[in-house]
């Protein structure tokens, strides 16, 4: 049966993405070896590796003095690579989520977290607004869409400080403008690769400014010197990347991306709003594109477990809402076809149909 997958992450992939990562697993480049079992120093490798950076800075149009780095140890690592690597004396944090809860403990390791402004209060149903950066922070940093929550920060912020951004979560789906941003940081496994490798986009002038040694793995300059060839990659996923970046620039790059991102994502809240069974639980002006979050009316309450029943029936998968909210979300990645969004979608009209 055909699927529709809304998982949250590890979540959909281009088909594009899983036929050409199969393919190289049986055959890499004509070499008539797996991709699992050469050597990432071959120039097989080199050339996956230079191919998805350069096609990283080209999508996101990045400045000549951004690096584009592949590390492991997930976008969790880069909660304390980030301050380990920038933060002197004191740095600013908007706390929006699970994600940027974390980002927050690991800072405080390193010295004064700032915390300007925070939706903790209210379970993180909104962005808070009203902060200022401070001038004397060494650095401002935000969590872009909260995967968990279903809330997105969709414009770019005039800092007095180096903007540091976790895109996790909707990496691709937005044309900002890099020259706002000091790092941003993307665990592949929402809207770009399989889980194993994040994209960390360094601005290098930012580096080399705190007081205290920086051990070898954790310091970014490590992995700009070699080219994120330090030590061995996650190649997998790397090449599965770079599938998924000649994809997108083949469909049109990141503004076409956006333009079909907002369009399922409007298709959907447009039938939460309409239908008498569902509701949003975020406030309106901050809703995500990329996860959408829903509960049922309190007066059908009951009828949840069926709903999720009814849409297993139709193939959707991966609705389950995250523990800390319950209710339903619905994963909306690049990847995802909006066709899959229409399958939802009837299946609420119905589901309201026979209710
Ligand atoms: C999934 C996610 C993370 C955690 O990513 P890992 O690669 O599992 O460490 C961090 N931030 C956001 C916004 C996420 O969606």
């Amino acid at each position: 049966m055909k699927k529709h997958n809304f998982y949250a992450g590890p979540s959909i992939l281009t088909p594009y993405t899983i036929q050409k990562t199969a393919d190289a697993v049986l055959n890499f480049a004509d070499m008539d070896l797996s991709i699992l079992e050469i050597s990432h120093r071959s120039k097989q490798f080199q050339a996956v590796m230079d191919e998805a950076q350069a096609l990283t800075k080209e999508l996101l149009q990045l400045p000549d003095d951004y690096h584009v780095l592949f590390l492991g140890g997930g976008a969790s690592m880069q909660f304390c690579m980030v301050p380990f690597n920038l933060l002197n004396k004191k740095a600013a944090y908007i706390n929006t989520g699970t994600w940027a809860t974390n980002a927050i403990k690991e800072a405080k390791i390193f010295g004064e977290v700032d915390v300007l402004a925070s939706s903790e209060d209210t379970k993180f149903n909104y962005i808070p607004k009203n902060f200022e950066i401070p001038a004397d922070a060494d650095y401002f940093h935000f969590t872009s869409n909260n995967t968990i929550y279903g809330t997105e920060i969709r414009h770019d912020f005039d800092s007095p400080v180096p903007v540091v951004c976790d895109m996790s979560s909707d990496i691709f789906s937005r044309v900002f403008d890099p020259t706002k941003y000091g790092v941003i940081y993307a665990g592949a496994q929402k809207n770009l690769a399989p889980a194993g490798v994040t994209i960390v986009i360094v601005k290098e002038s930012l580096l080399g400014h705190v007081n205290r040694e920086i051990p070898t793995m954790l310091d970014y300059r490590t992995h700009i010197k070699k080219g994120s060839m330090f030590n061995t990659p996650p190649v997998l996923p790397i090449y599965s990347a770079l599938m998924t970046l000649r994809y997108y620039k083949e469909q049109g790059g990141v503004k076409e991306m956006e333009r079909r991102d907002l369009e399922k994502a409007a298709i959907l809240y447009d039938e939460i709003d309409r239908n008498k069974l569902f509701r949003g639980t975020v406030a309106e002006e901050d809703r995500s594109i990329m996860n959408v979050c829903f509960v049922m009316n309190p007066d059908y309450a009951e009828l949840e477990k069926d709903f999720m029943e009814f849409a297993t029936e139709q193939g959707i998968v991966g609705i389950k809402g995250h523990r800390s909210v319950g209710g339903f979300r619905a994963s909306l990645y690049n990847a995802l076809p909006k066709e899959s969004v229409e399958v939802l979608v009837k299946a609420m009209k119905d589901f309201e149909a026979k209710h």
